[in-house]
């Protein structure tokens, strides 16, 4: 499938969510992520429309920066290790998996500007998922005020892999709960008002619950190379 067919097909299951959750489709960025597939099929997704790219290891990143440069606005939704921030700061607008203070210091010491950081938020309490409890969280962004360079532009969860949707609908809930919780904390520079949640399987009901970032591989730009 071509990456326009699959982006008409996604926004009219956006449009479906938003009239179900009484929302704007305007309230939603579309994050392609392009972590799978080639650097031609990443061009594919732009020339579709799509502004926003995301990767999750630097040198995938790197790799497809190469070719795009500053075409899309890039995102780093991976989990990061704290030696690779110099390889991927310059490049990125977004990081969508700040879940520790190092990261947080290595990223404000690195950056020559303000990155817009997701604080990533383990809502399900598996084991296996990065980021924070969500009692760690206020803590956390008050710490943040150290940090000139990062600006706390949002929460960010993966959900658990199931298809169980009233647990889908429960970890989306709970992010959203936590965005107004924080919000109210009235920090200048942790205003919070984006929530990257939603994948390929579940974003209908991440933008249900008040998605306004989705970031869709599979669904969108496929998975082979
Ligand atoms: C791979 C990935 C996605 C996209 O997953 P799909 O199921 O292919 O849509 C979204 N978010 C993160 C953090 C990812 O690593």
């Amino acid at each position: 499938m071509r990456v326009i067919e699959n982006l008409q097909k996604i926004k009219e299951e956006i449009a479906a969510a938003c009239v179900k959750s009484n929302r704007s489709p305007e309230e939603i960025t579309i994050i392609a992520v392009t972590k799978y597939v080639s650097v031609e099929r990443a061009n594919e997704a732009i020339e579709a429309g799509l502004t926003h790219l995301g990767e999750n290891y630097d040198e995938g990143l790197n790799a497809k920066w190469e070719v795009l440069k500053d075409k899309p606005i890039w995102h780093f939704i991976g989990s990061l290790q704290t030696r690779k921030v110099k390889n991927i700061i310059d490049k990125v607008d977004y990081i969508h998996s700040l879940d520790r203070l190092s990261l947080a210091k290595e990223i404000n010491k690195r950056a020559d500007r303000k990155i817009k950081c997701f604080v990533q938020v383990n809502v399900s309490g598996e084991e296996s998922k990065h980021g924070l409890t969500p009692e760690e969280v206020p803590a956390f962004l008050e710490a943040l005020q150290e940090f000139p360079n990062i600006v706390a532009a949002g929460l960010m969860t993966m959900a658990p892999f199931t298809e169980n949707k009233t647990l889908l609908h429960q970890c989306f809930h709970r992010l959203k709960e936590l965005q107004l919780a924080v919000q109210n904390m009235n920090l200048d520079y942790a205003p919070c008002t984006e929530l990257s949640m939603g994948m390929s399987n579940d974003y209908s009901i991440a933008i249900e619950e008040g998605a306004t970032m989705v970031r869709i591989g599979t669904a969108l730009v496929g998975e082979d190379a």
